[in-house]
């Protein structure tokens, strides 16, 4: 058994804002919520969604064994995060602006693991940050970060939504898990729901991919009715910008999620005119080379 509070203390040392443990449970409630997503046809190209499904609601179809979910969260706020001055037409969702956070935080878990290793030799454990098929959000909202809000994100209560997210899936129990905080939430808010341009955020707090920018400046592209990108060359942080939670949260503290490319600083026709190589030296170590030059450079030109 592992006690909690070695693994919160590890966490926090390494840099990690917020932390809390799960039981390792299949959601059930979570996973009929996400079929009828999937069956409404709302992840659109997303077609890794499709994949899958049960293991991302039930983390011991993924780790043989597994007893306890250690979620970790890292704020990421910058300022362009609070929104991007009124007529920018290369607006950057603000956590594609930092070093990409599977390698940082893939990083951050290792050395947490090796403190719980220490500790209990024989552990057995996995970590994942965001690309296996594993329902974060819904086993953070487990493990007591926060809860889903209206636009489909966890919300903390301190860190609002700007967060990254990583596990432990581990094959031993801790002496004390932590609960949902189901006492807390968007109450009347709506303001995501109101300032999303192009309606994306459904009543059931889920996301029609289909209509959301995020997906439609990233994803393969998809065919059919063409959306307004609203200035976005790269992701969208429109429904998070305008979230209380996000507007009074502090700006990160963990410089590992400095911003290395100032947003500002690239007009349209810096990004048309942009060589590959200049892209590579301004952009190689963060996430937007998930779209690469060629996507972004669509983007801006439907932009403009
Ligand atoms: S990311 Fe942008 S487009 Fe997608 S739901 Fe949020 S505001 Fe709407
Ligand atoms: S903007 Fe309001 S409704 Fe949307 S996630 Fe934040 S608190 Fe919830």
């Amino acid at each position: 058994m592992i006690p909690r509070n070695l693994i919160i203390n590890a966490a926090t040392d390494v840099g990690f804002d917020m932390v809390g443990i799960a039981p390792a449970k299949p959601l059930h409630e979570e996973y009929s919520h996400f079929e009828k997503w999937l069956f409404e046809g709302c992840h659109s190209t997303l077609g890794y969604m499709e994949r899958n499904a049960e293991k991302r609601f039930d983390v011991t179809k993924l780790v043989e064994g597994a007893q306890s979910v250690v979620v970790c969260g890292v704020a990421y706020l910058s300022e362009v995060s609070r929104g991007y001055p009124e007529g920018c037409r290369t607006k950057i969702a603000s956590y594609a602006l930092a070093r990409d956070y599977h390698i940082t935080i893939k990083e951050m878990l290792s050395e947490v693991a090796e403190r719980l290793k220490a500790y209990s030799p024989n552990l057995r454990f996995r970590t994942f940050v965001d690309t296996a098929p594993l329902s974060e959000k819904s086993y953070a909202r487990r493990a007591g970060l926060g809860w889903i809000g209206r636009n489909s994100l966890l919300v903390t209560p301190n860190h609002g939504s700007m967060l990254l997210l990583g596990e432990i899936v581990m094959d031993d129990v801790v002496d004390e898990y932590d609960s949902p905080m189901d006492s807390v939430g968007c109450g009347e808010c709506r303001r995501c729901v109101e300032a999303c341009p192009n309606g994306a955020i459904r009543e059931d707090k889920t996301i029609d991919t289909r209509r959301c920018i995020s997906c439609r400046t990233i994803e393969p592209m998809a065919s059919g009715e063409a959306i307004d990108l609203d200035g976005w060359i790269f992701g969208c942080d429109r429904c998070q910008s305008v979230c209380p939670y996000n507007m009074k949260a502090p700006l990160h503290s963990n410089h590992r999620f400095d911003p290395i490319i100032n947003p500002l600083a690239l007009d349209s026709d810096a990004w048309q005119g942009m060589s590959e190589e200049e892209f590579s030296a301004l952009a190689s170590t963060t996430p937007m080379t998930r779209a690469g030059l060629q996507r972004i450079r669509t983007n801006v030109k439907s932009e403009k």
